[in-house]
C-alpha cells in the first residue's frame, strides 16, 4: 500500500464558509506511514458525483479515504454511492445499531428512525466503531484496493483513523517512509533565495526540494522517500547543512522553529530583556513576543505610543524631535527604542513608527514608510523601510522585520560570545 487518494465529501466544503481540513491530518498520518497522497478532491453530497469520484480514485490509488456524508440525513449518501458502485448490498449491522441506540440512551436523547441509516454497512465491510459520534468508520476491500469511509466531524475522523485504521494501514504499508526537514528564511525574496541555493539542492536528485513563500517568510521543504531511514536522515542532514552555510543570517532555523520561537529562545538563552514602543504596529510585536510560554523571562513591557503626545509621555521622545523630524523618522524611532529601554530598564529596546495607510502618505513619506530602531548597550541603530501592500500587510511586515532585526542582533551577540 503506497498510494492514497482522499475524497472530502460535503456540499458545504464547496462554499466559501467551510474548508476541508480532514485531508490535511490524513495526509500527515499517511506520509508518516510511508503512503503518499497522489490526489485529493472535494465532492458534493451527490450520488452520481460520489460514484464517479470513487471510480476514478480506485483506478489510481491503493487506498481511497473518504470523509463525510455518513450522517443520518437524506443528503448523506457516501455509503450508498460506494455500495452502488461496487455492486454491494447495504445490510443493517445489529452491533452498530445497538451502539447507536446505547449512545442515544446514554446522552438521554431521543433516537429518530433516520439514525438507523447509520447502521447500514456495505456487505463485507469491517466496522470501526465511533466512540465519539454515531456514524462508524467503514473499511471495504474491493478491486484489489482498500476504501476507508470516515465521518466528517474532524474529531471523530481523527480518532477512528488513529485508533483503528492506522494499524491496519501500517501493517500493509511496507518499509518506505517519508523523512523531512524544514528550513525557515526571513529577509530574502523567493527568487533571491532560489538563486542562492538552487545549484546545491539540484545535486540531490533523491530529495524533493520545495520553496514556499508564506506570510511568515520563506520555507524550504526537503522531502525524501526511502526504506533506509538512517541513510535518508544522513542525506537530508547533509543538504540541510550545505543550505545553512549558504543562507547565513537569513536562516531563521533549520529545525522548523518559527521566527517567534527563535527570538524567544535566543532572548532567554542570552539572558536579554526587551521592551517595545510601537506606533504603526499597534502592539503586534508585543503580542508576538508574549505569544509563547515563558515570555515573562525576557519581555518587560510594550507601549502602544500611537499619538505624538503619547510618544513623549510613554516612550520619552522629546516633543521637539517629533516637531523637527516628523513622527515617522529614524530619529523618532531611535528615541522610542532608547526611551522605552531606559524606562523599562531592559538590555534591548525596539521602536517602530510608520505609515500603514491607506491615508496619511506624502511624496516624501509614502504609505508603507516604516522606521524600526533597536537600542542596546552599545547604542541604537535605525533602519528605514518601504513596505508594499495594504494596511494589514504593511503592519505585519513591520512587526516581522522588527522581530527579525532583534533575531539578527541576538545571533551576532551569540557569535561574539562563542
Ligand atoms: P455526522 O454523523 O456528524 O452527520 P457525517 O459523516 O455526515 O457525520 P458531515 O455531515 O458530512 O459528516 O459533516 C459533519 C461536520 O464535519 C460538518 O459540519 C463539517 O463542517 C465537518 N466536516 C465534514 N467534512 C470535513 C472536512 N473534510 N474537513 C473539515 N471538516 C469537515
Ligand atoms: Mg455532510
Amino acid at each position: 500500500m503506497r498510494l492514497a487518494e482522499i475524497i472530502a465529501v460535503g456540499s458545504e466544503l464547496l462554499t466559501p464558509f467551510h474548508a476541508d481540513t480532514n485531508s490535511l491530518f490524513l495526509t500527515e498520518e499517511l506520509n508518516q506511514l510511508g503512503v503518499a497522497v497522489i490526489h485529493k478532491s472535494v465532492v458534493p453530497d451527490d450520488r452520481a458525483a460520489l460514484g464517479e469520484a470513487f471510480a476514478q480514485a480506485l483506478e489510481r490509488a491503493d487506498l481511497v479515504i473518504a470523509t463525510g456524508g455518513l450522517g443520518p440525513t437524506e443528503d448523506d449518501v457516501t455509503r450508498e454511492a460506494l455500495a452502488e458502485l461496487l455492486g454491494r448490498r447495504l445490510l443493517r449491522d445489529d452491533r452498530v445499531l445497538h451502539q447507536i441506540r446505547d449512545r442515544f440512551a446514554r446522552l438521554d436523547r431521543p433516537m429518530t428512525p433516520n439514525n438507523e441509516r447509520q447502521a447500514l454497512v456495505p456487505e463485507g465491510a469491517t466496522v470501526f466503531p465511533n466512540d465519539s459520534g454515531t456514524a462508524p468508520g467503514l473499511w471495504v476491500e474491493a478491486r484489489g484496493r482498500a476504501i476507508l469511509l470516515l465521518p466528517g466531524p474532524p474529531g471523530e475522523a481523527r480518532r477512528i483513523f488513529a485508533e483503528q485504521a492506522r494499524p491496519v494501514i501500517e501493517r500493509r504499508a511496507g518499509n518506505r517512509r517519508m523523512a523531512r526537514r524544514l528550513l525557515r528564511v526571513v529577509g530574502l525574496s523567493e527568487s533571491g533565495l532560489d538563486h542562492r541555493v538552487a545549484e546545491t539542492y539540484k545535486q540531490y536528485e533523491q530529495i524533493s526540494t520545495t520553496i514556499l513563500a508564506t506570510r511568515e517568510g520563506i520555507e524550504i521543504h526537503l522531502t525524501i522517500w526511502s526504506e533506509d531511514a538512517p541513510e535518508a536522515a544522513r542525506v537530508l542532514d547533509e543538504l540541510s547543512a550545505r543550505l545553512v552555510a549558504l543562507l547565513g543570517e537569513a536562516l531563521v532555523s533549520a529545525t522548523g522553529e518559527t521566527l517567534d520561537e527563535v527570538v524567544a529562545r535566543e532572548l532567554s538563552l542570552s539572558g536579554s530583556t526587551v521592551a517595545v514602543a510601537e506606533s504603526c504596529t499597534g502592539g503586534i510585536v508585543s503580542a508576538r513576543l508574549t505569544s509563547l510560554p515563558g515570555s515573562s523571562l525576557f519581555f518587560r513591557g510594550g507601549a502602544v505610543s500611537y499619538s505624538n503626545p503619547m510618544k513623549t509621555i510613554w516612550a520619552g521622545v522629546p516633543a521637539e524631535l517629533i516637531e523637527q523630524h516628523g513622527a515617522v523618522s529614524s530619529e523618532v524611532a531611535i528615541a522610542m527604542a532608547e526611551g522605552v529601554r531606559r524606562s523599562a530598564e531592559t538590555t534591548l529596546g525596539l521602536g517602530i513608527t510608520g505609515i500603514a495607510g491607506p491615508g496619511g502618505g506624502t511624496p516624501e513619506k509614502p504609505v508603507g514608510t516604516v522606521h524600526i530602531a533597536l537600542a542596546g548597550e552599545s547604542g541604537a541603530e535605525a533602519r528605514p523601510f518601504l513596505f508594499g501592500g495594504d494596511r494589514d500587510r504593511i503592519r505585519h511586515l513591520a512587526a516581522q522585520t522588527a522581530l527579525d532585526m532583534l533575531r539578527r542582533r541576538l545571533l551576532r551577540g551569540r557569535n561574539e560570545r562563542s
